[in-house]
């Protein structure tokens, strides 16, 4: 990720929501993809100032700001009429019931603080425009409980995933120890509630990019063919194992288990890499960025940034995050969706891709009828 400075040129953090060093007020503009310092005045009227200190345009502050989610985002000018949560916040359907364990609250706003972050790296990819919030209104997401993390509901296994824009994820998977506990079950290398957002939007992403025939082709081409009957791949998957040679073609096992889940995996290794070589880059550890260099350029680097984060990290005595090696057919993997990506968001503002607006006053209500129903 970018860094942040308020306009007294001190440097904020992403969440924060007052500048430690001036005692400016914060909010995040989804359109601007950037934090802005200034005064919040009766809870959601956002007065920006200028580094000069001059007063000028204002913002309307996210609903959230106020709740256990501590949202620091604006809304959109789009939006500002109708709505009172911001781009992110409103696409939550269900929230674990904030009355039923101590534990919900902490996980309410562990989730909505990842999905920020996804959602930060996919304006920056220009894979979501902020000016056009109608674009999005298919995305939902339900964060549920099951028996493991609530013994009151019946409901025995939540499994994270997504069905035509409605993504669903356990959220126990906001607990540490929840997290740790399906890592070594699942024999995985890595883990991460952020990690599960990213695997989740690719397959959102896979059907706004592969919306026709002749789009699926260029899939099929690197991928494999996705019309391989899903359930029975994955039940093939869990019972016999992964395919013994999964590392030569495969960023994970489980990508080895079905052409959609190749993608969403390979999907969510290319945010990890865009986020953290960002990072790397806003800090002066690489010369390189994506999509300001070349993939080749980025790539290359990314090998060498990755040797010194997991090298920092054995220094610590902590475990290395990077336990991945990419082969060459992973490579054109990525590379595809790089493409994929700067292609799409060429063609964001095309008419083909607008969808009807719908009435905001409505869709709000159905979210808050949601969120009653899943207390
Ligand atoms: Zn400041
Ligand atoms: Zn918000
Ligand atoms: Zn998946």
């Amino acid at each position: 990720m970018k860094r942040f400075y308020c306009s007294c040129s001190k440097e904020v953090g992403f969440h924060d929501h007052v500048c430690k060093n001036c005692g400016r007020d914060l909010v995040y503009d989804p359109v601007l993809g950037t934090i802005l310092s200034g005064e919040l005045i009766n809870t959601d009227c956002f007065i920006v100032h200028t580094p000069d200190g001059q007063k000028n345009r204002q913002l309307i502050a996210c609903d959230n700001r106020h709740t256990t989610v501590a949202c620091n985002w604006a809304l959109v000018p789009e939006d500002q009429e109708n709505d009172c949560e911001c781009i992110s916040c409103r696409s939550t359907r269900s929230i674990p019931d904030q009355e039923g364990t101590d534990k919900n609250p902490t996980r309410w706003y562990k989730l909505e603080r990842s999905k920020r972050q996804l959602m930060q790296t996919l304006i920056d990819l220009k894979a979501i425009d902020a000016t056009q919030p109608e674009l999005y209104e298919d995305l939902e997401f339900d964060f549920l409980e099951d028996k493991r993390s609530n013994p009151d509901l019946e409901l025995e296994h939540v499994l994270s995933g997504h069905y035509d824009g409605l993504i669903t994820i356990n959220a126990a998977e906001a607990d540490e120890g929840f997290l740790h506990t399906m890592k070594e079950q699942m024999q995985e290398r890595y883990r991460t509630l952020l990690g599960h957002f990213r695997h989740e939007i690719g397959h959102y992403f896979w059907l706004k990019f592969f919306h026709n025939e002749e789009m699926r082709k260029k899939f099929r081409k690197v991928f494999g063919d996705e019309r391989e009957d899903y359930s029975k791949a994955l039940k093939r998957y869990y019972k016999s194992g992964n395919q013994s040679h999964w590392r030569s073609r495969f960023i994970t096992p489980y990508a080895s288990s079905h052409p959609h889940e190749d993608w969403a995996e390979t999907w969510a290794h290319y945010m990890h890499i865009v986020d953290t070589l960002q990072t790397a880059h806003s800090y002066g550890l690489s010369d390189y960025e994506p999509h300001k260099n070349s993939f080749d350029q980025w790539f290359v680097e990314w090998g060498r940034v990755t040797q010194v984060m997991n090298a920092l990290n054995r220094s610590m005595g902590v475990a290395e995050p990077y336990p991945f090696k990419v082969s060459d057919i992973v490579e054109g993997k990525l590379r595809f969706i790089d493409e994929m990506i700067c292609l799409y968001a060429l063609n964001i503002k095309s008419p083909s891709q607008r969808k009807p607006k719908k009435v905001s006053v409505k869709s709000k209500k159905t979210t808050k009828e949601n969120r009653n129903k899943s207390k």
